[in-house]
């Protein structure tokens, strides 16, 4: 992965101008416009600048964010907890707020919210032209500037994966912590994971019973990030119960009906609904509001849930998309390895060739073709089942509505007319 976008050259173009107004700052040539040699600090009164100058030696984030957008909003969380931790531990940093906000006065209600620096609502060229060196094309999008003049632009994903300590976001810190993070992997065993100092259990399905960790050791087993607040979660667990209960059944009639298991990783508010909401689950259970969820979490950086991580026999990670590999291939796609998923894909292009090119389908009044990955396909949202699909696909090709194959259904042959013609 090449994390270095290096944008000396540019830098030093800007700053060997010929107008000896231009100072010998990076920064200043970045930051500064013709009458305006300072930033603007958090507090909203005109007088609280701060000079450009401040920022030598530092590293500085250029923070391109804007109040309306919720994905800026859950990362100012974050950003703002990172930020205050390494300036009390005396760190060389420094964030300054790139807005995209409609109005003076959204802008200074976001500032308000920040600690740090920002360049004024008016000045738009500045941020125009940051916007344009540093190629920005969606937000919330932080770019770290280095002293020696070196540029990253992943600051965001940085930040969600390592906090605090990506700093100071070098090219050798961040080789570091990504060595680190392999060697971890590399030794993750099913009970390191699922341990906690003092607690080596799980809870079974009633909760009345103390399953040792220990006891998976060898098996294939799902970790299912769900809570019962969420929607597609609650679409979701239903599916995966059913399925868990068909690979169990196929499993026991080979004679190894104990080689699967799921583990529910409780992302609930609070122990009731957590107990109410493992009540409608076959598996077991970490115990609710544990730090090792956290850990889990971040170990296997989970963004959304619903999500099913699956770990192999080996104790080591087989695949983090086994919601998807579900969605796609249901109860055929244990025990979710790459050996299995491409015998799977052989298969689904083998089925393909067996289905109509065109069809009706009971939800949608247009006729549907059928594409895949090559024709016009590609990864898609089931408007039918809500759930994510890849490969072969019914399209609309004239509004783009799209259903698995699995999820056709006919149109019924007494209404047919009105469907078509409507
Ligand atoms: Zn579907
Ligand atoms: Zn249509």
């Amino acid at each position: 992965m090449e994390l270095y976008d290096n944008t000396g050259n540019l830098v030093q173009a800007l700053t060997n101008g010929d107008s000896p107004k231009i100072s010998s700052s990076k920064y200043h040539s970045l930051l500064a416009s013709k009458d305006r040699d300072f930033l603007l600090s958090s507090t909203a009164e005109a007088d609280q600048q701060v000079k450009i100058s401040d920022l030598e030696g530092k590293v500085v984030g250029l923070y391109f964010s804007a109040n309306w957008y919720p994905s800026c909003r859950n990362f100012n969380r974050v950003l703002i907890g990172v930020y205050e931790q390494l300036k009390s531990n005396g760190c060389k940093f420094e964030i300054v707020l790139v807005s995209s906000d409609e109005d003076l006065g959204a802008f200074n209600g976001y500032r308000e919210t920040m600690p740090w620096l920002s360049i004024p609502y008016s000045d738009l060229e500045t941020k125009k032209a940051l916007n344009r060196q540093f190629d920005v094309e969606g937000i919330p999008c932080l770019i770290i500037l280095q002293p020696d003049g070196s540029a990253l632009h992943d600051g965001v994903e940085l930040i969600y994966k390592y906090g605090v300590e990506a700093f100071p976001f070098t090219k050798e810190k961040l080789e570091e912590l990504q060595r680190e993070e392999r060697m971890k992997h590399e030794s993750q065993t099913l009970t390191n994971l699922l341990t906690n100092n003092g607690r080596d259990y799980l809870w079974n399905p009633t909760m009345t019973r103390k399953v040792p960790v220990d006891s998976l050791i060898g098996k294939t087993v799902g970790l299912y990030f769900s809570a019962q607040w969420c929607i597609p979660c609650a679409k979701f667990t239903p599916k995966l119960i059913s399925i868990y209960h068909k690979i169990k059944q196929s499993l026991e009639e080979q004679g190894g009906g104990d080689d699967f298991e799921i583990v529910f990783v409780s992302y609930d508010r609070d122990q009731s609904s957590f107990v109410s909401y493992h009540g409608t689950m076959p598996w077991l259970a970490l115990p609710f509001g544990e730090p090792t969820i956290r850990n889990l979490a971040k170990y296997f950086d989970v963004q959304g849930i619903p999500c099913l991580i699956i770990i192999g026999p080996d104790g080591k990670t087989v695949t983090k998309h086994g919601r998807n590999l579900i969605n796609l291939y249901q109860e055929n796609a244990y025990p979710f390895t790459d050996a299995k998923l491409e015998l799977l894909e052989k298969e689904m292009e083998e089925e393909a060739k067996r289905l109509p090119r065109t069809d009706y389908h009971e939800g949608h009044r247009h006729e549907l073709t059928l594409v895949s990955e090559g024709s016009g396909g590609g990864p898609f949202i089931c408007c039918d089942c809500d759930e994510q699909g890849s490969g072969w696909a019914y399209q609309c090709l004239g509004c783009g509505y799209e259903v698995h194959p699995r999820c056709m259904r006919a149109v019924d042959p007494s209404n047919a007319g009105s469907v078509k013609d409507g």
